[in-house]
């Protein structure tokens, strides 16, 4: 039987590089046998022109029914002055909820190619293989109550609300551990108990799970200590877990370490390992429409789909290595440029990978 895989563009950048990404999945459908059959539509300001939302109905009922999303970026200056709740951002957090999309993985790879393009010193960052494993439908970004107003005194104030059950904490720890099993053992748990009650429910049940893992050395770590870190000795990282906005600032931060954000993938997965996969950046609407964006995240994205929704390792495989191939020849986008190398754009650098690809 098919596979279906819903396939959303979103606005900036995203279309330009989801391009290059379908050419990669097609012909790994065709080369691999894969048995894919995808379909196509919007998400984000793109889906509010089209639909008047964000998300439409149709849209979400398409995605739940697909076996995996992939999806580009969302987001743009065009939409920031429509009510908060249309915005483009509303509609990729209601995907992620309505789906129960709560095991974000973003690994943070350094090609050894890029070692120069990294911030920090090649010695520092040479072999690095991080992954951040980011809760992704809980915290503060979802809590209720939140509220913007103003006071009797005429001063405006804001507060948005951080919590977190036992059973979301539960269950985005497994994947923590997990995922450490898998590779070399070794979790970081990041909070901020020194400070916030949710964190110290955090680190208490991370402790409770740790119990059934007994293989995995685990540690904690406070999210600012863990941010110091990323830039100090990042080596010292296999996997880390931590809370929806603590996730998303590190993983950022630790995409810097690669090079650029233009070369993170990242995976969204539910419960049974039905996911949506994106990449880390946003819709980069300073660039778009000059096809000059990177589109290795989105791609990469596509290989990680392959590994997680649908255990095709060779496949996967495949792709990352026509990545590395791709590399090797010097091909560059402008974001991971460095002297000597040859600059191409969004579809040079697609088509390049597609050839690599091809010829393995
Ligand atoms: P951004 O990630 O879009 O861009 C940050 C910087 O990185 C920009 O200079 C951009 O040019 C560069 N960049 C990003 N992706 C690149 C690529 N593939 N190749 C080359 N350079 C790349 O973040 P931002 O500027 O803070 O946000 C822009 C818009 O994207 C906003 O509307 C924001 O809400 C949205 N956003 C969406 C997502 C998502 O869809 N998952 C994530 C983050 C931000």
């Amino acid at each position: 039987m098919s596979k279906q895989i819903l396939v959303l563009p979103g606005d900036g950048i995203g279309p330009e590089i989801m391009a290059e990404a379908v050419k990669v999945l097609q012909l790994a459908n065709d080369k691999y046998s894969l048995g894919f059959e995808l379909s196509f539509d919007e998400l984000g300001g793109a889906a509010y022109d089209k639909y008047g939302v964000p998300l439409a109905d149709e849209t979400l009922e398409r995605a739940r029914a697909a076996d995996a999303i992939l999806l580009g970026a969302v987001g743009g200056p065009k939409w920031d002055a429509i009510e908060p709740a249309l915005r483009p951002e509303r509609g990729l957090l209601k995907i992620r909820s309505q789906l129960g999309l709560f095991g974000n993985l973003r690994p943070a790879i350094l090609y050894p190619q890029l070692a120069e393009a990294s911030s920090l010193k090649p010695e520092v960052v040479a072999g690095l293989d991080i992954l951040i494993v980011r809760e992704l439908t809980g915290g503060i970004y979802f809590g209720q109550p939140r509220e913007s107003k103003v006071l009797e005194n005429g001063e405006r104030m804001a507060y948005d609300t951080l919590p977190y059950s036992e059973s979301e904490i539960r269950r985005i720890a497994k994947v923590g551990f997990d995922m450490a099993m898998v590779r070399n053992k070794k979790l970081c748990s990041v909070d901020k108990a020194n400070v916030l009650a949710s964190s110290q429910l955090w680190r208490a049940v991370v402790e409770e799970v740790a119990k059934d893992y007994p293989e995995v050395e685990l540690s904690h770590m406070y999210v600012d200590n863990a941010a110091m870190q990323l830039v100090r000795a990042p080596k010292q990282f296999d996997v880390m877990v931590t809370d929806n906005m603590f996730g998303d600032i590190l993983s950022d931060e630790a995409s810097m370490l690669t090079g650029s954000i233009g070369m993170l993938p990242s995976a969204s997965l539910d419960a049974n390992n039905k996911g949506m996969y994106e990449p880390c950046h946003g819709s980069a609407p300073d660039i778009a429409g000059q096809g000059i964006a990177n589109p290795l995240a989105t791609i990469l994205s596509v290989s990680m789909m392959l590994r997680y929704s649908f255990n095709q390792a060779a496949a996967a495989d495949a792709i990352e290595l026509a990545v590395s191939k791709v590399l090797d020849q010097g091909l560059r986008t402008g974001d991971i440029f460095s002297a000597g190398m040859t600059k191409v754009g969004t579809a040079g650098m697609g088509d390049a990978v597609v050839e690599a690809l091809r010829s393995l």
